[in-house]
């Protein structure tokens, strides 16, 4: 994982590629795996943190991007209509307000649904369904660092401290 100068983790890269960084001068090792490569002349303890010598600037930093992945996770992968935690394949976005009633695709409009509770509200609002919401969908706040989606079985636990809840989905 390569943590910018501020530490804030920017994106996750290949060991080989972590290696190349540091040869390079551009980065510090934080902390190794507990593995090994072997070169013709050395043995590299692998790298699994490291940190950039000098800071990038991000684009867009404070803006998360409207897509599906990011709806059900602003939504925590919950139905916004039956409270239920699905997998991201057995879910559907649905719009509050049907596209037919004018409703916009925009991250007040959108949320969560499984494929159940969508099919049931089909075109009507929410009030006409009989189906509140249970949170009233907003724009997200939180910064999209990382854009890998790190499972917290696969994240090694050194990881753990560089990444906020909503990262380390
Ligand atoms: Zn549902």
């Amino acid at each position: 994982m390569v943590l910018n100068a501020s530490y804030e983790p920017l994106k996750i890269v290949s060991w080989q590629k972590a290696i190349i960084l540091w040869f390079q001068g551009k980065v510090e090792i934080l902390e190794h795996h507990n593995a090994f490569a072997n070169s013709v002349t050395q043995k590299f303890q692998l790298p699994s943190i490291i940190r950039l010598k000098s800071y990038v600037r991000i684009r867009n930093q404070n803006v998360v991007r409207f897509c599906r992945e990011n709806i059900y996770k602003r939504d925590r992968y919950t139905c916004q209509y039956c409270d239920s935690i699905f997998g991201s394949k057995e879910l559907t976005l649905d719009h509050v307000l049907p596209v037919s009633k004018g409703g916009q695709k925009s991250w007040t409009n959108i949320v969560t649904a499984c494929r159940d509770c969508n099919q049931k509200k089909g075109n009507k609002t929410p009030r006409e369904a009989e189906m509140p919401l249970i949170a009233k969908p907003a724009e997200p706040r939180w910064i999209q660092k990382v854009d890998v989606s790190i499972s917290t079985t696969m994240a090694p636990d050194s990881w753990r401290v560089y990444l906020t809840e909503d990262e380390a989905v």
